[in-house]
């Protein structure tokens, strides 16, 4: 299919559509310079994942943990809604999509104006942070300020519990209210819009999946080759930007 056909497939998949769900990933925000994970130029070619285990086990895990996060916080706190955000927006707005379940921290979807409660986050959101054992809530300035200083961060005051970005790691039980909530959004679709997913992040690559198991239609728009590719009635392999500003009409 070229460029324009496959712009108006995914056109006509809207305009029939009743009921869709957008499902994101890291590459909707590359385009607002904020790195993925898996991409040639992903944050994995040069640090690897640390995982819940080791982050509860270790004191020097949940250092670097935090060594990285503000590291990185500069980059995301600067990062503002791109193109697709927009376009995923307005869709949201004029009622196609019910629903953006996604799997970034970075709360770019709710800085492009979609309501608070059309956002699903699999992943959690790492503006903020809280303990892990009564839920009290950190602001990310103060505790930069404190690792500064000290060069850690230090434990819940109110309980003692390890203090951790409101995201969630690999090993760490996802949402329970988030996961309903995708699951329930998912079997009333009947379109399942994915942007820039590997795909290979299981439970929350299930979603998709599922969707087009209970009749949706898929479709997929990656750089890259997806793990869902053969199951999409229509896959694009270019940028997000470009692919859904101008199937939506959204500069
Ligand atoms: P991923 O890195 O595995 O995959 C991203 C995919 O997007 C890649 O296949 C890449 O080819 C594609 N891509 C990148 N930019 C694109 C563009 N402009 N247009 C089209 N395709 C593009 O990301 P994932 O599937 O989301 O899984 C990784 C995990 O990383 C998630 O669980 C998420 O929590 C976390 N993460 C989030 C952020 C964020 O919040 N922005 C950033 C990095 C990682
Ligand atoms: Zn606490």
């Amino acid at each position: 299919m070229d460029e324009g056909q496959d712009i108006a497939a995914l056109r006509r998949l809207i305009e029939t559509s009743q009921r869709g769900i957008v499902f994101t990933g890291a590459g909707i925000s590359t385009e607002s310079g904020i790195p993925d994970f898996r991409s040639p130029t992903g944050i994995w070619q040069t640090s690897k994942p640390i995982y819940f285990q080791d982050f509860m086990a270790s004191s020097e895990a949940r250092q670097e943990t935090w060594r990285r996060k503000f590291l990185t916080d500069p980059t995301i706190r600067a990062a503002e809604p791109n193109r697709g955000h927009r376009a995923v927006a307005r869709l949201v707005r004029e009622g196609k999509i019910s629903a953006i379940i996604t799997q970034n921290i970075d709360g770019l979807h709710q800085a492009s104006g979609v309501p608070e409660n059309k956002v699903i986050e699999l992943h959690g959101n790492t503006t903020f942070a809280h303990c892990l054992d009564c839920g009290e809530r950190y602001e990310i300035d103060a505790l930069k300020a404190v690792f500064e200083r000290d060069g850690d961060v230090h434990d819940c005051v109110a309980c003692g519990g390890f203090i951790k970005t409101a995201t969630i790691s690999f090993g760490q039980a996802m949402p329970e209210a988030a996961m309903l909530r995708a699951q329930a959004e998912t079997m009333a679709a009947d379109l399942c819009i994915v942007l820039g997913s590997s795909l290979v992040v299981y439970p929350a690559a299930g979603f998709p999946e599922r969707a087009k198991r209970n009749g949706a239609k898929l479709v997929i728009v990656n750089n890259e080759e997806t793990g869902l590719d053969r199951m999409a009635d229509l896959v694009i392999h270019r940028g997000i930007g470009t692919v859904l500003g101008s199937a939506v009409d959204v500069n």
